[in-house]
């Protein structure tokens, strides 16, 4: 039996006396009901959680690499596969254009399916979600690329982006 914990600093870092009381504090205590002490579980691994992504550099990023989706979405796996599919495919600088567009654009849409789930979060209004629907809509209204990649056959295409609002 394992418990996973998603939060910042000591919610997560402290001592296990520290993580129990700020379950605890959070209303989750029951979680801890009928569990051993933390004190007496063995720490797992611990990463971050929430979506980041890099910029700029040489060759191509894939997977987390290029963006580590917010772990609520549940598909970083799936993308990190499709993305692998992507840039195996690229034979031309236009292919690698267009798969570089796609990334932005995927991005955009992440961080726009992000903050919508945010904005409809019962806790939207805690300073931990607030702070990340800041985070999210600061970089979420860049523009979307105009053409992007499909793969089809292991080959790159062209393909127009439609934005439906
Ligand atoms: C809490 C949490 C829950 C998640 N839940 C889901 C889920 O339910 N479904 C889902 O699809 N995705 C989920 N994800 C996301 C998923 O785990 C990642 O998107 C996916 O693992 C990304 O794969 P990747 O190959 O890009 O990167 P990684 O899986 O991080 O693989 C990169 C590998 O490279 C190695 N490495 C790093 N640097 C070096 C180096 N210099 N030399 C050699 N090796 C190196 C690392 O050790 C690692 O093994 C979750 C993520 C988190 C944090």
């Amino acid at each position: 039996m394992g418990l996973g914990l998603v939060g910042r600093s000591v919610q997560v870092k402290g001592t296990p006396a520290d993580v129990e009381a700020a379950v605890r504090d959070a209303g989750a205590g029951w979680l801890l009901d009928e569990m051993p002490s933390l004190a007496a579980m063995r720490a797992g691994d611990s990463g971050i959680g929430s979506v980041q992504w890099s910029l700029g550099g040489h060759g191509i990023r894939i997977g987390d690499a290029n963006l580590a989706r917010d772990a609520l979405s549940s598909q970083g796996i799936a993308v990190a596969c499709s993305e692998a599919l992507y840039a195996a495919a690229i034979r031309t600088p236009v292919d690698a254009a267009l798969v570089h567009a796609r990334q932005i654009e995927q991005r955009a849409t992440h961080l726009d399916t992000l903050g919508r789930v945010i904005e409809r979060c019962r806790f939207r209004e805690a300073s931990i979600w607030s702070d990340y629907a800041s985070f999210v809509a600061r970089f979420g209204d860049r523009p979307v690329p105009a053409e992007t990649a499909a793969l089809r056959q292991n080959q790159v295409q062209r393909m127009t982006v439609r934005t439906v609002t």
